[in-house]
């Protein structure tokens, strides 16, 4: 073997123990031996090589059947910490996790004015504040990783988002100004549902669907353990698969989208009429729904009926293991829930119905936001320098 080679095979037997002590530490040198075939010898040179790289670290003893106990290795979750952002339409939630995608610190500011001119310094300024409350770490900020609503390019350009209007928008050049670390975009139920995949409900799922709903809708795809991009990145636009061919038309061009019968928007508009005053804030709808107003239960009845019809095609579509939702009406009142299985039980087929779980987003309304720093932690892992 050339010395590349052999740097490559370190590299690699490196990072295949790096794993096995991520997801199941306090474990021995003796277990990982046995867990990976690596030998004795090779195990302990690159967990040492971990060790001194500050990603792993030893904790006192652990159980032995006899003789010497082992010295257990335990993955150091804080040797740095990531920035996440769920970027919405009127909103910026910003969370800083550690490597473990836990989150030590949390920033939420809502806006008035969606236009990047007002959105980029603003998200800037609260990049910075959010990065400032980072502890003291081996890595310091480790990336940021941003979910956009809307699509993003496979240069990581912003082509364009429906809801806020951004036409080419290069988000990442404008922060590369401010911030030194690895910056990536990705559309936001993308990140949710890889968010999902590395640190909530997807953990040990091969095929997993998350739908965000919010004022729009998005669909993320995890198929065969791995995040379905498509062809150009632009996959999970399941928002306007078409539910009713007379339908209203949408502004993808198309008439009778699912996001129109389901969004927040749909709702408020609905709950306006019932009303007969309008209605645009979607908190105030919310607190009437906890109050179980009878309106706004009607309507949350009838978005859950629509967004059933669209979850039944999608079971339908990809007979995944998992359907999460995700989104502030979705967490409102048990009945979406209800609602919503009732409608697949009764449309999809049953024998890929019966097998299917739907549930709420165990990450819930940090799912977006522990995503993009679920990116920004994997090219991390990918691209860190190996001490070898
Ligand atoms: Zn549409």
């Amino acid at each position: 073997m050339t010395t590349a080679d052999q740097a490559f095979v370190k590299k690699h037997n490196q990072n295949i123990l790096l794993s096995e002590i991520i997801k199941r530490s306090p474990i021995s040198r003796a277990k990982l031996s046995e867990l990976t075939h690596l030998n004795k010898a090779t195990v302990s040179s690159q967990v040492a090589a971990l060790i001194e790289s500050k990603l792993v670290f030893e904790i006192g003893q652990g159980q032995s059947s006899g003789g010497r106990r082992p010295v257990l290795l335990v993955f150091n979750k804080d040797a740095g910490y990531a920035i996440g952002v769920d970027l919405g339409v009127n909103y910026i939630r910003t969370v800083l996790t550690n490597l473990s995608g836990n989150i030590v610190f949390e920033d939420f500011v809502t806006l008035a004015d969606p236009s990047f001119a007002a959105v980029g310094p603003l998200l800037t300024d609260r990049l910075h504040y959010v990065m400032h409350h980072a502890p003291e770490s081996p890595y310091g900020i480790i990336g940021i990783g941003i979910g956009i609503q809307g699509f993003v390019d496979e240069e990581q350009k912003i082509l364009f988002t429906p809801n806020s209007k951004w036409d080419h928008v290069d988000l990442r050049s404008f922060l590369q100004k401010d911030f030194n670390f690895p910056i990536l975009l990705t559309n936001e139920a993308n990140a949710g549902a890889y968010g999902e995949k590395l640190f909530g409900t997807l953990r040990d799922c091969q095929n997993g669907v998350f739908v965000s709903l919010g004022i729009g809708l998005g669909v993320g795809l995890i198929l065969n353990g791995e995040m379905y991009n498509g062809t150009h990145g632009f996959s999970g636009e399941l928002g306007h698969m078409t539910i009713d061919l007379a339908g209203k038309k949408c502004h993808c061009g198309n008439r009778g989208c699912w996001e129109l019968y389901v969004s927040e928007r749909t709702f408020l508009r609905q709950l306006s009429r019932l009303k007969g005053r309008t209605l645009n804030d979607i908190r105030e709808a919310l607190d009437l729904i906890r109050n179980n107003d009878v309106n706004a239960l009607n309507c949350l009845d009838q978005i859950a009926y629509y967004l059933g019809l669209g979850v039944t095609n999608i079971i339908n579509i990809f007979d995944p293991e998992l359907v999460i939702l995700n989104g502030n009406l979705v967490e409102s009142s048990p009945l979406v829930m209800s609602t919503v299985k009732k409608t697949v039980a009764e449309r999809a087929f049953k024998h890929v119905e019966s097998r299917c779980r739907i549930t709420v987003s165990e990450l819930g309304r940090e799912a977006t936001a522990i995503g993009g720093a679920s990116f920004a932690i994997e090219e991390f892992f990918e691209n860190r320098e190996t001490s070898l």
